[in-house]
């Protein structure tokens, strides 16, 4: 009887513990912010209260990660799940930046990771007293199955995501190192014959999902009607954003096509004396994380919509019109060139799609949700072209803009999903539109040729009336004879499969 009352009470006291863990391990998850169920919150609990008399190693790895998750609370609690940006902003020892990140922090933020390790620290000391198996085989066993549900139940996932992530982060950083340079361009002339430039750069669209290239729906109203040219024959230098963009921005090398950023299009425009801008709706993990951001950085003003804290929201494209309106009211005798970095039809496609934004789309079948997102996603791109020149427009000022997409995408089924992909590539993949409007535009016309990316910069030349050293008179993106093929580029467009535009409203 007695021994009873003891095992009972022992169980009671047993119950207290596991709960206080599970109370803990709630609090944890919540700020690890991410969806936090009951199974995941009983499983983290089960497995500390078994690791307070683990070996040393495996109380030793909890505490890693506790701590871990202590550090992120209030992180978490506010911006949500670790990001790739808040990882690379933290390695990055950019002082206004961490205090522009904590000033909102009110004291019991700073006090919580502390207040949490204090809670833990008391329950540990429970945990080492609570004995619930006398056999260690079976202690060990208990120990296993509780980690493997809660690595099931993903309740370490925001620890071994926020690895994963750091390490890609210190990888880029590692790579990008080089990209410091010092402008090369020698500029003999500067006559632009517009005030204000506009250049966007869209993302994943292939110009035969585009009704301006004859697409038979109505995703592009904007674009098929408005006075200037649209230009068939465009082709992307890469499959993917940056090496496409790298050999777009710059002037690459005439023979290896590498990209040479001492010649890049915003130190050309600076070297010329525009007002140069950048406003980009694609990730920024640091000054150097990718090469495009890299250039774009070079722009005496610059903005990225997910910088830093605000990385794990998503934004819309439209929401770059403010910044771009507000460059052109601000007071600048020089002309201005403005670029705009689209996050366009770039994966997770769906997630692209506004509701304050036109849409399209009338697919029914789930397995083709995905490309009727794209043409959704098209046709925002062209109102977002739309109210681009409506602003230019607005204020009164002569104005030129200037649209390309870095490259296109290839559908595919997968797992009976209908995809668009960026590998393996199809041979419409790099097929990518290119189109010029502007305040003097009369008529709405298409010129059909050849041009590559690599001759993207000699065009920007031209287009914004400057001449170097390096080409002293640069030739028309659009008017100019067809760039000759490339074999290579050829060769490679032949070997892979036709992809034509599929019919997807019929799904
Ligand atoms: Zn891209």
């Amino acid at each position: 009887m007695k021994l009873s009352s003891e095992n009972l009470h022992c169980a009671a006291r047993a119950l207290l513990v596991f709960a206080f863990g599970a109370a803990l391990s709630w609090l944890l998850l919540k700020g690890a912010a991410y969806p936090v169920t009951a199974a995941e919150v009983l499983s983290l609990a089960a497995f500390l209260l078994l690791a307070a008399r683990a070996p040393a190693a495996v109380r030793a790895l909890a505490a890693l990660v506790l701590a871990a998750y202590c550090l992120y609370f209030p992180v978490g609690l506010r911006y949500g799940i670790v990001s790739e940006g808040q990882i690379a902003s933290a390695l990055a020892t950019d002082a206004r930046e961490a205090s522009e990140f904590f000033g909102t922090f009110g004291a019991l933020d700073f006090a919580s990771p502390a207040l949490l390790a204090a809670g833990l620290a008391l329950f540990y000391l429970c945990a080492r007293r609570v004995r619930l198996f006398q056999s260690r085989k079976l202690f060990a066993l208990a120990l296993v199955l509780a980690a493997a549900a809660a690595f099931e139940t993903k309740a370490f996932h925001p620890f071994t995501h926020a690895a994963k992530l750091a390490h890609r982060v210190v990888v880029e950083r590692g790579n990008l190192k080089h990209m410091d340079w010092t402008p090369a361009w020698k500029v003999l002339s500067v006559r632009p014959a517009y005030k204000n430039y506009v250049l966007v750069v869209g993302e994943s669209e292939r110009r035969d999902y585009m009704n301006a290239y004859g697409y038979p729906e109505d995703d592009t109203p904007y674009m098929s009607k408005a006075p200037g040219i649209v230009y068939e024959g465009f082709t992307a230098e890469g499959d993917n954003t940056i090496p496409s963009l790298t050999r777009t921005l710059t002037l690459p090398d005439p023979k290896s096509l590498q990209p040479r950023y001492e010649y890049n299009l915003v130190d050309l425009a600076r070297a010329a004396g525009f007002a140069t801008s950048w406003f980009s709706n694609q990730g920024y993990v640091s000054p150097f994380d990718t090469p495009v951001t890299a250039i774009g950085a070079r722009s005496e003003r610059s903005r990225w919509l997910k910088f830093g804290r605000d990385a794990s929201r998503n934004y819309f494209d439209y929401e770059l019109l403010p910044l771009v309106e507000a460059e052109l009211e601000r007071d600048d005798p020089r002309p201005k060139l403005i670029v705009v970095h689209l996050i366009g039809s770039h994966d997770d496609i769906c997630e692209r799609v506004s509701d304050k934004l036109p849409r399209i789309s009338h697919v029914k079948d789930p397995a083709w949700r995905i490309p009727g997102c794209y043409l959704d996603t098209i046709r925002q791109t062209d109102a977002v072209l739309e109210r681009l020149s409506g602003l230019l427009q607005k204020k009164g000022e002569p104005w030129s803009l200037l649209y390309f997409s870095d490259h296109g995408l290839t559908l595919a089924r997968r797992r009976g999903v209908m995809r668009l992909l960026h590998s393996p590539a199809g041979r419409e993949h790099r097929d990518i539109p290119l189109f010029l409007t502007s305040s003097d535009a009369k008529e709405h016309r298409t010129i059909r040729g050849l041009r590559y990316g690599s001759s993207f910069v000699e065009g920007f030349m031209e287009w914004t009336g400057v001449s170097t050293r390096s080409i002293p008179r640069p030739k028309s993106l659009f008017l100019a004879p067809p760039d000759p093929p490339r074999p290579e580029a050829e060769r490679l467009r032949a070997s892979r499969p036709d992809d034509p535009p599929a019919d997807i409203q019929s799904h």
